[in-house]
């Protein structure tokens, strides 16, 4: 059960604490506090957890600083739709709104590897007036032998030239607990020159200590990528781990799923679920083409599938994409071979508009009343 307490009640009210103490008088019952920060507002929400089944809402709704109450028997209990006022606004971090309404192209580098390459990307990025971008510190590997990533030690110029290019929000993967401090950190010897987005990994997507770590400290919003090779529902259950936790702040990525039946690409593109997820979550939605087409072959038409696939999750209603980039593919330490090219950079944003514009044409359409015969 949810307890939606009426917007600006602080949590710390005597009545709300009554409330607090009327719901844990039922055996097996306790209760979670949960604050979401609007754009405009921001709304505190009771969960009590337990055996609520057989607990009456009305004791509640008497409560002066209740809006409503809300007998959560569908799942996702934090991150789906039912589960208070501000469902779809989305959030605020570091002057970039992102929501299920919003638009952002992350274009970045999978892998950080040289500054010269992180400078370059990012000034790319600043020319064209864009403020998102992703690197990669952190790396899962399929080998150990492979290229595991710089770290700790990267962060301090990436989150430099961040602050130099005003990039404000990074997608970074972590792959462990430990690397949220190192984030931190750096960023505060930065003086918070940037952002950072916890990006979760899709082999990460069920590790549930690590879905707990992040969803506990709620500076840092998060990426939840869908787990390659589970379903949605699942996935959508190990997202809801973060938002349980406290963190309100989640986009959740679609980035392919792992099947030979998705052959030539890398994985099989499950960009048709954009409306599905938003449909069932308030979470904003991220495609990943890179990592669902995985190369860079072309069509006879004379654009790239990565390009394609873009489209197809933009003219969706996608609401971020996070795409590979590099100045030199042909130096990537991982991930090269998926790369977009730095001259590709303006095609693309072009694309990207034709197929937003598109999706924005699309609701205009269906918000139109229809004329009367
Ligand atoms: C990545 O974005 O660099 C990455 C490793 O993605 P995924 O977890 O989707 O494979
Ligand atoms: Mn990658």
């Amino acid at each position: 059960m949810i307890i939606v307490l009426k917007a600006d009640v602080e949590a710390d009210s005597p009545e709300v604490q009554r409330l607090i103490q009327t719901a844990e008088s039922y055996p097996d019952v306790h209760t979670q506090l949960h604050r979401i920060q609007g754009a405009t507002r921001s709304v505190t929400e009771v969960y009590l957890l337990g055996s609520t089944g057989v607990i009456p809402t009305e004791p509640f709704q008497e409560f002066a600083c209740v809006e409503r109450v809300v007998r959560v028997t569908e799942k996702y209990r934090s991150i789906g739709r039912h589960s208070g006022g501000l469902d779809a606004v989305g959030f605020e971090y570091n002057g970039v709104h992102v929501s299920q309404d919003s638009f952002h192209p992350f274009p970045g580098l999978c892998a950080v590897d040289r500054r010269e390459n992180v400078e370059e990307m990012f000034r790319a990025l600043h020319e064209r007036g864009l403020k998102t971008s992703r690197a990669g510190a952190y790396k899962p590997r399929t080998s150990p032998y492979d290229f595991q990533g710089h770290g700790a030690a990267c962060l301090p110029y990436v989150f430099e030239l961040a602050g130099k290019y005003d990039i404000r929000i990074i997608a970074m993967e972590v792959t462990h607990e430990s690397h949220l401090e190192e984030i931190q950190k750096a960023l505060a010897e930065s003086g918070q020159a940037t952002g950072v987005m916890l990006q979760i990994g899709t082999r990460n997507a069920q590790n549930f200590e690590l879905l707990k770590a992040v969803g506990q400290q709620t500076e840092l919003p998060v990426l939840f990528k869908r787990g390659m090779g589970i379903t949605l529902e699942e996935s959508l259950n190990a997202c809801e781990y973060v938002a349980s936790g406290g963190n309100r702040r989640i986009v959740f990525c679609l980035r392919g799923m792992k099947t030979n039946l998705g052959d030539p690409h890398r994985n099989f593109v499950d960009f048709g679920h954009v409306p599905v997820v938003k449909r069932l979550t308030r979470l904003p939605v991220c495609i990943d083409p890179s990592h669902s087409v995985g190369r860079r072959s072309m069509a006879p038409d004379g654009l790239l599938d990565v390009f394609h696939v873009t489209a197809q999750g933009v003219i969706a209603g996608a609401n971020l994409v996070l795409v590979d980039f590099h100045p030199h593919p042909e130096e990537a330490l991982c991930d090269g071979p998926q790369a977009l090219l730095m001259e590709e950079l303006a095609p693309f944003l072009e694309d990207l508009s034709i197929a937003r514009e598109a999706y924005e044409q699309r609701l205009r359409r269906v918000a139109v009343p229809p004329a009367e015969s």
